[in-house]
């Protein structure tokens, strides 16, 4: 599955902590080896984007 490439992270802040992965609604989220991914099924909602305690998610606009 091809990640979403609207949606990213920072490497920097995410500390693997696993909440966005449980919030998604689409079930988009996944944690890998070191940070999170995102596959395809995300549809913008942007809830993880609030949930996440550090910011470290974020999310480019629609073109
Ligand atoms: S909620 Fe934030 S810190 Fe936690 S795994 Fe997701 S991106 Fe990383
Ligand atoms: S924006 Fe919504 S659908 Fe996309 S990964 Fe975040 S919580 Fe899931």
């Amino acid at each position: 599955m091809s990640a979403a490439g609207w949606m990213s992270v920072n490497v920097d802040k995410c500390f693997h902590c696993g909440a966005c992965v449980g919030s998604c609604p689409q079930n988009a989220i996944y944690l890998a080896e070191v940070i999170i991914e995102f596959n395809d099924k995300c549809n913008r909602c942007a809830r993880c984007v609030h949930l996440c305690p550090v910011g470290a998610i974020t999310m480019e606009a629609k073109k």
